[in-house]
């Protein structure tokens, strides 16, 4: 079987596993213990929340480990909403994000708060004159992610903050998928809450980190103990966390670049291949070199986002059909419908695959001839019925 389905979730690293491994048989006490074990594992604690902290230009202290981009997103947009509520009740995210943020917006619609969702083109990226024109005196969070999971579109973070911080709100970014891949700076960006994910970078799964600008104090989503200075409660997963932080130490900028050139190629050996073997395709969202570049997202004229997943998966090829994060579940993608209307076939006969650094192109030359067969045998089967 070969994976190309790395927007959803990437293998461990051999070295994450391994550290971890190592923190479950050596270090298993509770980091808020006073005794020896308790202070080995807040070591641990303390050590990876600097390598994450450094990831992202940010200050140790900003940092609080959370169980995901989930948990990350649903404490920034709800605990943001219930203190600044006097503040105003209008928050602005885009039509594209993900789940766990349009899920925290559309609950906050019910309790009484104006949520903006910012349309986006055809190549999944907002107008800025759009965002410029919603922001108003009483929008107290804007919510735009950095880097689409479904379409690899890349918003203009760095213009976004920039407008953001002319006003009162704060500005939220879901950087689950380009953390990792792509230079991110929180402090250049003018960014005061960040989301990322540990599995999307070959670390562990149920880890993440949201980043909170110090400027801020955000209470925590979870009631319980004083974890996290406070600011999520609950025993922290040590191996989970120094397996988390091996993974960001593996990505070193010479690493980070590599991948970037090679899913760059990757795309271009996929689109050149097809289009040899005369596959009617299109990329949903377009080309272009300011992609998050291991997302490639193809329409496949005539044929179902079910029969290519069906299939693929049937001759060995995991790839993903509809939304991401929904495995199993073949919902029309909100993303595509989005950039193209409910009426486009693009949201019925569209598949994502996606690279990772196990990807090879051998593997992606077997790939295209088997999605040609693919899609021949099931043209030429429809033209038999026609
Ligand atoms: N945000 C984006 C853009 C994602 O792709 C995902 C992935 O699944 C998430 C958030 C949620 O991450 P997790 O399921 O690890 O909490």
């Amino acid at each position: 079987h070969i994976y190309l389905d790395n927007a959803a979730t990437t293998p461990m690293a051999p070295e994450v596993i391994q550290t971890m491994t190592d923190q479950m048989v050596n270090d298993f006490g509770n980091a808020s213990s006073t005794h020896y074990f308790g202070r080995q594992a807040h070591t641990v604690l303390d050590n990876s929340r600097h390598i994450l902290a450094q990831s992202i230009q940010a200050k140790d202290n900003e940092i609080i480990l959370t169980s995901g981009a989930t948990e990350s997103n649903n404490t920034a947009i709800l605990k943001t909403a219930m203190q600044r509520a006097g503040e105003g009740k209008r928050l602005i995210t885009t039509a594209i994000e993900h789940h766990s943020v349009l899920k925290p917006m559309a609950y906050l619609e019910t309790q009484g708060f104006d949520v903006v969702y910012l349309p986006v083109n055809e190549q999944g990226v907002i107008n800025l004159a759009d965002l410029k024109a919603a922001l108003t005196p009483d929008t107290i969070l804007v919510s735009i992610m950095m880097g689409n999971n479904e379409v690899g579109s890349h918003m203009p973070i760095h213009e976004i903050g920039q407008l953001v911080h002319e006003s009162n709100a704060w500005f939220h970014t879901d950087a689950t998928q380009t953390y990792g891949l792509l230079d991110i700076d929180v402090q250049a960006d003018q960014i005061d809450f960040l989301s990322v994910s540990a599995h999307k970078i070959n670390g562990p799964k149920q880890i993440g980190f949201l980043y909170v600008n110090d400027a801020i104090h955000l209470p925590s989503l979870l009631l319980g103990g004083e974890q996290e200075k406070k600011r999520r409660a609950g025993t922290e997963n040590i191996p989970a966390v120094a397996g988390f932080a091996k993974a960001v130490e593996l990505l070193t900028p010479a690493v980070k670049a590599e991948h970037q050139a090679q899913y760059t190629a990757f795309k271009q050996q996929v689109l050149e291949t097809l289009k040899a073997n005369q596959v009617a395709f299109e990329v949903n969202g377009g080309l272009g070199a300011d992609r998050v570049q291991h997302v490639l997202n193809l329409w496949i004229k005539g044929v179902s986002t079910y029969v290519l997943q069906m299939n693929l998966d049937l001759a060995g090829f995991a790839v993903s059909g509809g939304s991401a994060c929904t495995a199993g579940d073949l919902e029309p993608s909100h993303v595509l419908i989005a950039m193209y209307g409910k009426e486009s076939p693009r949201v019925a006969e569209s598949v994502r695959i996606s690279f990772g650094k196990d990807t090879t192109a051998a593997q992606l030359d077997a790939f295209c001839a088997t999605l040609t067969k693919i899609v021949e045998k099931n043209l030429a089967k429809q033209h038999a019925k026609d």
